[in-house]
């Protein structure tokens, strides 16, 4: 077991059946959260990460939910509840990207992209925001991009930008709005190799190799380390913040 900064404390990380997510739910485990791994559809690959985290002395349980579906995220937050007792992390990390330009795009393209990605941090975040109210306290982690952020050169799935953009903007408003009880932050992740990004052209990753300081694609790793700082109280003064992890891509 890693460093214990997050012992006795509760997390969700939705989407952590894979990837991203699966990263911040080891790592928070790691530090001694018990982890919620939410899933949509992928159930033997969320209880292998439940089994993963309890194998290495963690405390873990999967649930299924939609998270663009109200009452899926109403069930999971009761039965987080019902597990655990209470809520203090919310990791809003699922997500998916559509690789499609945007004259091929259709409307339920743009419905399902902006419904899972946005729509699903605004419904789980108002779902875990008055638990964290009674409890005293609470933080939201909102898994955005970078591409949210400046002219995506490579990035052209507009709608995908467009919903990470809305997350940015929903990540100031909610730390506002839940203050001084929940801080609020969202993490701005570059290029991270997992199996979102297997549809995209070699030649993009060149290039986006080619934009980035560090010369590598980052790691889940590297975000779940960010994720589990901004969840401890070393960032117990920091709020409304958005944590580019690129590698230094795109700042120019
Ligand atoms: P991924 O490997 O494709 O994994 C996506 C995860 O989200 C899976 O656990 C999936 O569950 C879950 N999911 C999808 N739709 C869902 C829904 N409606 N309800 C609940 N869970 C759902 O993706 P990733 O690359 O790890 O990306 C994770 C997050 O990081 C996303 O928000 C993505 O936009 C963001 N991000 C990724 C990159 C990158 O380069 N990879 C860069 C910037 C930002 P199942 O396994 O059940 O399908």
């Amino acid at each position: 077991m890693g460093e214990q900064r997050l012992s006795g404390r509760v997390a969700i990380v939705t989407g952590s059946s894979r990837g991203i997510g699966l990263a911040v739910a080891r790592r928070l485990a790691d530090e001694g959260a018990a982890v919620v791994v939410n899933y949509v559809a992928r159930e033997a690959e969320a209880d292998a990460a439940v089994a993963g985290i309890v194998l290495a002395g963690g405390r873990a349980v999967a649930l299924q939910a939609d998270v663009s579906r109200g009452s899926d995220v109403a069930t999971m937050v009761q039965s987080t509840l019902d597990h655990f007792g209470r809520i203090d992390i919310l990791v809003n990390n699922a997500g998916i990207m559509i690789t499609k330009s945007l004259m091929e795009t259709d409307e339920d393209d743009w419905d399902r992209t902006i419904d899972v990605n946005l729509k699903g941090a605004y419904l789980c975040s108002k779902a875990v925001a008055p638990v964290m109210v009674a409890q005293g306290g609470g933080t939201i982690i909102n898994i955005s991009s970078n591409s949210g952020l400046y002219h995506p050169s490579a990035m052209r799935f507009t709608e995908y930008v467009v919903s990470k953009a809305g997350m940015n903007g929903l990540t100031k408003a909610m730390a506002l709005a839940l203050g001084p009880q929940v801080r609020v932050n969202a993490i701005c992740p570059g290029w991270i190799r997992t199996d979102m990004m297997e549809d995209i052209d070699p030649e993009v990753h060149q290039r986006i190799l080619e934009e980035t300081a560090l010369a590598r694609w980052g790691t889940p790793g590297d975000v779940a380390a960010s994720a589990a700082f901004l969840a401890s109280d070393d960032a117990a003064f920091i709020t409304g913040e958005l944590l580019i992890v690129a590698g230094g891509r795109g700042m120019h």
